[in-house]
């Protein structure tokens, strides 16, 4: 299908085309320290209770955004200014500490990656300002019933009312729902017969009358997410909250929405596959059988499937951090890794937690190990678009010069 085909390498982030570096007054050291703080402090210790209850991490959440909501806003807005790299990092130690927190941070993160990218004065003001401050949480509602996974072919119509937009269609899975104070939402001008592809993204504050929020989120995993359902009718807006330029969003996706998405969702399953590696590590060294005094570590079999599963980690914990590194730097071989990241992470995340348990055994599945959340969490990491499919196909076309989207 010839409408989707973005020039000859669909969207911008081309091979060896440079982009402009990400300028960081603040070191992704210094935010990695802090949340590893709140890891330690705020999100670990909720993490149970976050899952067991399905309820929103408001804890971990108002403390992350104070102190890094503003990760990725320019520092001129009063961010961080920081880019992927800090983004890779971040999520790791919030994935390990909770999974839940981690997504709905990542999400924040996405949306203000998308409002910083073409930001007018009055959006820096409105939006970037409160950001920075901790003061606003953002999150995206850019799926929909009806497209499932693809998640750039939006239909949720936005109709021109002079200085006003209005919007009626369905949104589905909007982590944070409900509790953000604004949502990045795609949209088509024109109604059905404008070209799926060439949609607009519009941030709607969270109380516009017309929007109607779903049953509560009910997951197998990420049960902190609040990931809900939303329907917009005619919900109106003023036209300063158009994001960038009308239809031409498909920018957006490729440049700003994928990369800050497959690095932000890399980042936190990473941490979620590291969290159970941990976790058995740590079972193994305890277990000893009564009778015989035989410990589990001693078994060279469980030695060999434990090194496999950490050298599994590690290399996708490498490809993720080049990834970022690579698409902050806009070097040549930054698309083929970032489009890999994720769907490396979504395979190590489902191998590890599931040979975790394992290895685990009897112990590990009858109990109340965290091994039970991180297994459930993990599973959603293919389930998230861009599919691993998807995403695998995408990558050769990025290396055979082929438009990703497109025949
Ligand atoms: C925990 C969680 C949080 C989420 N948060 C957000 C969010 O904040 N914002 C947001 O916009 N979205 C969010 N999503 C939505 C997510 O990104 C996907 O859009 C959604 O999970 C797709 O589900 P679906 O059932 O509609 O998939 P479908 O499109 O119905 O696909 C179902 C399955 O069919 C197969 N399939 C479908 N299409 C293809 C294809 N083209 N090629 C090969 N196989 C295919 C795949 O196996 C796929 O898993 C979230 C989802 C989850 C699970």
């Amino acid at each position: 299908m010839g409408w989707l085909s973005c020039g000859k390498h669909a969207g911008g982030v081309r091979r060896g085309e440079r982009r402009r570096s990400v300028v960081t007054g603040t070191e992704p050291g210094v935010a990695v320290a802090t949340a590893r703080r709140l890891a330690d402090e705020v999100l670990a210790p909720n993490a149970a209770l976050v899952d067991a209850e399905r309820r929103w991490p408001a804890e971990g959440m108002s403390a992350l955004l104070s102190e890094l909501g503003g990760l990725v806003v320019p520092e001129e807005c009063g961010g961080m200014g920081l880019g992927l790299s800090a983004v890779a990092r971040v999520g790791e130690v919030t994935g390990r500490a909770c999974a839940s927190t981690s997504i709905c941070l990542g999400m924040h993160l996405v949306a203000s990656a998308v409002i910083s990218a073409r930001a007018t004065d009055h959006q820096r003001r409105h939006l970037l300002e409160p950001i920075a401050a901790g003061e606003h949480l953002t999150t995206l509602a850019l799926s929909e019933p009806g497209t499932g996974g693809e998640f750039w072919l939006a239909r949720t119509a936005m109709e021109n009312k002079g200085d006003r937009l209005l919007l009626t269609g369905e949104k589905s899975f909007v982590t944070n729902g409900g509790h953000a104070d604004s949502y990045v939402v795609s949209t088509v001008a024109g109604g059905a017969d404008t070209l799926p592809g060439r949609f607009s993204c519009v941030l709607l504050d969270a109380d516009a009358p017309g929007m109607t929020w779903g049953a509560p989120w009910t997951g197998m995993g990420m049960r902190g997410n609040d990931s809900r359902s939303l329907r917009l009718d005619g919900v109106s807006l003023p036209r300063t909250r158009l994001l960038g330029e009308e239809g031409d969003q498909i920018w957006y996706v490729f440049n700003v929405v994928a990369p800050y998405f497959l690095i932000a969702m890399a980042g936190t399953y990473l941490g979620v596959a590291a969290a159970a590696l941990e976790e058995v590590r740590r079972h193994l060294l305890r277990r000893r059988h009564a009778l015989s005094g035989d410990a589990l570590a001693a078994q060279p079999m469980v030695q060999h499937r434990l090194g496999s599963m950490w050298a599994r980690v590690e290399r996708t914990r490498r490809l993720i951090h080049q990834a970022a590194e690579e698409a902050d730097a806009g070097g040549p071989e930054g698309l083929p890794a970032l489009l890999s990241a994720k769907a490396e992470v979504a395979e190590t995340v489902e191998s590890v937690t599931n040979e975790a348990l394992t290895l685990a055994g009897g112990i590990g599945y009858a109990g109340d190990s965290p091994l039970h959340r991180h297994l459930r969490d993990g599973r959603a990491a293919h389930v998230m678009a861009p599919l691993t499919d998807t995403l695998r196909m995408w990558t050769g076309r990025a290396l055979l010069e082929q438009p990703l989207l497109g025949e």
